[in-house]
This record gives structure tokens, C-alpha cells and sequence, in this order.
């Protein structure tokens, strides 16, 4: 499969010259199949780059996975252009919690007051559906779901290409330091299946020197994410959700501090086109 990073950052976007290398759009990522199978994830500010690229591969059908409805991953979603177009058809999925699932969440954003244009006035067509409790199929995409810790819930995604191996466990956002024993043997367990996962893509919004400060908040530091890619057996370790105020200089310098520490680490670029396989 391959994977386009429209978005990177977490949290509210950061616009400004201080940001063009690593982006200031918020997470939004496009999974393409071996088979041409188009599954976006997460529809933060950095949906309007992955519309681009929907775009370039003509009208069709396109999943949307959602990991949870903070702004920062559904905001993009008013920033859609292909939403006022016909010939294409959104199948939108997410986690249902104690206050509604992807249905309410979505049409709840996409209503007045906040925007004027409602789903069902739309050109494109859109379905809605609770992702599964286990998993689903996309032709050649197979794609499991596991609940992590977050303030308010998130799932995380597994991504497996049957046709030609690649794998891909999308974690945003995670607060892997509330998590417990349970959850970690499961989340370890879903980065490992296949002999780890060929590309992580993980929340590691800040760093361990910064824990106490960021108890709570909901994100890990990119120490952690290491360790968890490591003891995973995980081949690509794509460190994201980058702070807000985290500029290029910072973030190389962050990037360089991984790298010594682990030679499969980089930090994910809004822009970039990577192939994922075994
Ligand atoms: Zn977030
Ligand atoms: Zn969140």
C-alpha cells in the first residue's frame, strides 16, 4: 500500500514559513491500496491536501476512518471540496461512544451554527457507519480497530494489505502512560501480529522531560514511542502529532535525538508519499 501525509500536527494547525517542513495541518492521512482501494484517516486541516490527491485519481468511492471527533482530527472535514461534488461516495466510520458515534459527531460539526451546508445537501454521497467491534474489509485492505487511552476515547487503526503484505497501525492519539497492563499487551500485540508492523504511525506529541506537564492531555512522548516500536518489532517508526508551537528547527532537532536513538525513526512530513510493504 501507499500513504500520503496530509497532515501531521497535533492538536490546532500552525501556519507560518517556521513551518514548511514538517507541515501545519492537522492529522489527516490517505491510505491507497495495492488494488487502488482509497481509505482516508482522520479528517483534520490536512484533508484538503488529501483531497487534492483523492482528486488526481478521479470520482469514486473513499472510506473515512475517524479515530475520534476532537476538532483537531475533524475540522478538515469543512474543507472537503469533493463533499459539493457528484460522482463520489464517502463511507464515513468511527467509534461510537457514550454520546453518539460517527452519525451524530459528523452532522452535529457540519449543521448550523458552526457550518452552513448540511450532509444531506451535498453533491457527494454520504453513508455513515460505527466501525465494527473487530474488523473490516475494504477489497484488498483489511482493517482492525482497537480502543487506547485517551481522555473521551480513540481507536486506533491496523491497516493490512492482503495482496502484498504491508502493514500499517495508525495511533492517534494515544496516552500511553494512563495505559493499563491490558491495554498494553493489546496494543503491543497489534503492532507485533505479522512479525511487527512494516510503518507505525504514533502520537508522540511531546517529550519524557515534559510528562508531568502533559499528565492527562491524552498524548506520549516520542521516547515512549521508540520503546513501543522496538519491543514491537515495528520496521518504520513515523513519530507525529507534533506540538502546535514546535517549529522545523525544533522538530529536526527532535528528529536527530530519535534517529541516535533509534535508526527506524523519523518524524512525518505533511506532503510525503511512502510506500508501505513487507
Ligand atoms: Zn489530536
Ligand atoms: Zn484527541
Amino acid at each position: 500500500m501507499r500513504l500520503f501525509i496530509g497532515g501531521a500536527r497535533g492538536s490546532r494547525p500552525a501556519i507560518g514559513a517556521a513551518f514548511s517542513e514538517f507541515g501545519g495541518d492537522t492529522t489527516s492521512l490517505l491510505v491507497v491500496g495495492s488494488r487502488g482501494e482509497r481509505l482516508v484517516l482522520d479528517a483534520g486541516t490536512g484533508m484538503y491536501a488529501v483531497a487534492g490527491q483523492l482528486a488526481a485519481g478521479g470520482p469514486g468511492d473513499v472510506a473515512v476512518l475517524l479515530s475520534h471527533y476532537h476538532l483537531d482530527h475533524v475540522m478538515g472535514l469543512t474543507m472537503n471540496p469533493l463533499f459539493y461534488k457528484s460522482g463520489w461516495a464517502f463511507r464515513l466510520a468511527g467509534p461510537m461512544f457514550a454520546d453518539g458515534g460517527v452519525r451524530e459527531a459528523v452532522n452535529r460539526l457540519l449543521s448550523p451554527p458552526y457550518w452552513p451546508i448540511t450532509c444531506d445537501r451535498m453533491s457527494a454521497r454520504m453513508t455513515f457507519a460505527e466501525f465494527p467491534a473487530t474488523e473490516m474489509a475494504l477489497g484488498s485492505l483489511r482493517v482492525r480497530g482497537l480502543r487506547i487511552p485517551h481522555p473521551g476515547g480513540c481507536l486506533a487503526y491496523r491497516i493490512d494489505d492482503t495482496d502484498n503484505g504491508g502493514s500499517l497501525v495508525y495511533a492517534t492519539d494515544l496516552e500511553w502512560a494512563s495505559r493499563t497492563p491490558a491495554q498494553e499487551t493489546e496494543f503491543l500485540t497489534l503492532c507485533r501480529d505479522g512479525g511487527g508492523a512494516d510503518g507505525l504511525f504514533i502520537d508522540a506529541h511531546f517529550a519524557r522531560a515534559d510528562a508531568k506537564v502533559f499528565a492527562g492531555m491524552g498524548h506520549t512522548c516520542w521516547e515512549d514511542c521508540v520503546e513501543i516500536a522496538e519491543s514491537a518489532g515495528v520496521r518504520r517508526l513515523l513519530l507525529a502529532h507534533h506540538a502546535p508551537d514546535a517549529d522545523d528547527g525544533v522538530l529536526r532537532a527532535l528528529e536527530k535525538k530519535a534517529k541516535d536513538r533509534a535508526a527506524n525513526a523519523e518524524l512525518a512530513r505533511a506532503g510525503q508519499w511512502l510506500a508501505i510493504t513487507d
